[in-house]
């Protein structure tokens, strides 16, 4: 009997959202105890979105959820895209959702925060499945960091630390999918969530702050990288705009 996973996935409005999330949704689709909580960037939630897990028969257990970032937090398309924090409003909106949703449905389950143009293999939730409670997992993520793979560096069954060379000084060095937190630690920490007044690099630190501690670490899938850190490039659009100049309708009208 394993626990449900609760998948928190920011997204937002862009040409290759519709492919990175179909790409997502088949993921799920291999994995039962997965719970996809997606939290759009918008005012409201989307149609998009909606007939994408329809048509990929999770609705079941999916909830769509929407949190617009305030306007100054948000990136603009000159914005470097490190220059200000991403996914914390969406984060924090399905944090207060599983909350209320593990207090009416007791019994152990887990956090995951999944973005949504990173790589999963399917082992990667057996593996997390394993997380026990009031513990977080951690684990390689391959392709971040500027390094093939950051990983924590176990012994003995216990993280002695990590390999991270970029800001190797923070509280938890690693990446964002390298980790899961049993969500029980919500509950005994309920205030516990993002912030934006956080310095680059620091999200990861300052949501595990708040929960755990190094030493309490469980290492997991310690020799295997199950996740990588990818990150879609922009499609160009420039004919795009061409034909809206023209008057013409945008070439993927009605698909
Ligand atoms: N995201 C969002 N609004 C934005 C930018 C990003 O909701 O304005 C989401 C995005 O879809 C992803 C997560 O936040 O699921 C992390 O963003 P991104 O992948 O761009 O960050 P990176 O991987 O480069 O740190
Ligand atoms: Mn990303």
């Amino acid at each position: 009997n394993k626990p449900i996973i609760y998948a928190i996935t920011p997204t937002y409005a862009r040409p290759v959202q519709k492919a990175e999330l179909t790409r997502l949704s088949h993921v799920f689709r291999l994995v039962p105890n997965l719970f996809w909580v997606i939290v759009e960037d918008a005012d409201e939630t989307s149609a998009l979105v909606r007939n994408l897990v329809n048509r990929a028969m999770l609705s079941q257990r999916c909830v769509l959820l929407n949190a617009k970032t305030p306007t100054n937090f948000k990136l603009s398309k000159r914005d470097p895209h490190w220059s200000k924090p991403r996914g914390v409003e969406q984060r924090n909106e399905a944090l207060k959702w599983i909350r209320k949703k593990i207090k009416h449905e007791p019994g152990h389950s887990i956090v995951y925060f999944m973005d949504d143009d990173n790589s999963y293999s399917t082992e990667l939730f057996e593996e997390m499945s394993k997380i026990e409670r009031m513990r977080v997992g951690v684990w390689p993520v391959g392709l971040v960091g500027a390094m093939k793979v950051e990983k924590p560096i176990v012994e003995n069954d216990k993280v002695v630390g990590f390999n991270s060379v970029w800001r190797p000084e923070r509280p938890f060095p690693i990446d964002m999918a390298g980790f899961a937190i049993s969500s029980d630690l919500f509950e005994a920490n309920p205030s516990a969530q993002f912030n934006y007044e956080v310095e680059k690099g620091y999200q990861e630190s300052e949501i595990l702050r708040q929960v755990t501690t190094r030493e309490k670490l469980q290492p997991i899938a310690s020799n295997q990288i199950l996740v990588w850190h990818t990150r879609t490039e922009a499609s160009k659009m420039d004919n795009e705009i061409k034909l809206g100049k023209k008057g013409l309708p945008p070439s993927d009208e009605g698909m």
